[in-house]
């Protein structure tokens, strides 16, 4: 799968639509999300265009493994190490963007804590 034209997320992932950078290799790029609920809001995404987790996962398990890898990179990073990893999937979910992202929030004021 490569990019999609109309996404968003293909464009930030190619830098024409501009973001925060976090961290970026072969085959994923990680920004600060522009509407943070806690202290630690980065948005980790493949850099080629799958529509949710599943279906990279479906067609390359090697890539969502190190979507994951990203993430407690990026914890460690930015905060203590702790995280919740959520990919919302589907628009009753919550989905905006139909771009895999893997949200990271962590740090203070943590609005993604489950009781
Ligand atoms: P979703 O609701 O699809 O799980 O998450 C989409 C996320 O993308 C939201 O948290 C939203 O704030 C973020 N977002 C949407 N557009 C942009 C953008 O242009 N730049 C950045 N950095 N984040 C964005
Ligand atoms: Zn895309």
């Amino acid at each position: 799968m490569a990019q999609d034209a109309d996404c968003l997320f293909c464009k930030i992932a190619a830098g024409t639509i501009p973001s925060t950078k976090v961290y970026e290799d072969d085959t994923v790029y990680a920004f600060k999300d522009i509407n943070p609920v806690s202290e630690v809001h980065v948005l980790v995404i493949p850099k080629d265009h799958y529509p949710n987790a599943a279906a990279v996962a479906k067609a390359d398990p090697t890539l969502i493994a190190h979507i994951i890898e990203v993430a407690q990179k990026i914890a460690d990073e930015q905060s203590d190490g702790a995280f919740h990893l959520l990919f919302n999937t589907g628009e009753a979910a919550g989905q905006t963007v139909f771009h895999c992202h893997a949200h990271v929030l962590g740090g203070k004021a943590d609005a993604a804590k489950v009781a």
